[in-house]
């Protein structure tokens, strides 16, 4: 059985979310600020994190920097909740490496679906342990991520988007194929997830990102 973590100070929706995991033979652990969040999540190391922005005592953005550093929770995924409508606070949430969100008021139904798209290419990619494509060399059981030999620290997302890419090299994908198969799904606002990701996996690989491609009109690819 598979553990999440629920952060979120709003009792009810902290309560509903549980329950409808839990019909989905989910084991559920609940907080109700960000320290006993952050404290829970390093203990328990939980297979995925549901992590409210807006929360007493820590900030949602400053837990989620706490858990990526530390080795402990650095590759567990996390879906993000917002009150916030507003594009930028949800592009900001993506920028800082979560690896989804949703805006609340959401339905429970969606945020099941989401949980297990991110469970299901999380397990995907850690089936075969090591992958190598031009520079870059993946390891799917730790998520590590090396480009010409130095560790790049991706998030699990982008490690999945790149495995995707590497594993059809010099094959253009395109972006609402990248969607569907990296994300699960795709619509709208989820389009702009793909270039978000896209700016800051580039940012990451600095001087290494040259084999990642942009197609022009079809989406992205690696060339080697
Ligand atoms: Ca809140």
């Amino acid at each position: 059985m598979q553990t999440i973590l629920i952060i979120e100070d709003e009792i009810d929706i902290a309560d509903l979310i549980a329950f409808n995991l839990e019909r989905n033979q989910f084991a559920v652990e609940m907080e109700h600020d960000g320290e006993a969040g952050l404290a829970t999540a390093l203990t328990s190391q939980p297979d995925l994190i549901i992590l409210d922005l807006m929360l007493p005592k820590k900030d949602g953005f400053t837990v989620f920097k706490d858990l990526r550093n530390d080795p402990r929770t650095r590759t567990t995924p996390v879906l993000m909740l917002t009150a916030k409508a507003q594009t930028e606070d949800r592009i900001a949430g993506l920028e800082i490496g979560a690896d989804d969100y949703l805006t609340k008021p959401f339905s429970p139904k969606e945020l099941v679906l989401r949980i297990k798209a991110i469970l299901k290419r999380n397990a995907k990619s850690s089936t075969n342990s090591s992958f190598e494509c031009g520079p870059y060399k993946f390891n799917k059981s730790t998520l590590e991520f090396f480009a010409n030999g130095e560790f790049i620290d991706l998030t699990a997302t982008e490690f999945k988007l790149m495995l995707y890419l590497c594993e059809r090299p010099n094959a253009p994908q395109d972006r609402y194929v990248l969607l569907k198969e990296v994300w699960g799904y795709h619509d709208e606002v989820n389009s702009r997830t793909l270039d978000t990701h896209l700016k800051r996996l580039r940012q990451k690989l600095g001087e290494h990102a040259t084999p990642l491609e942009t197609v022009r009109g079809v989406g992205y690819q690696i060339v080697t």
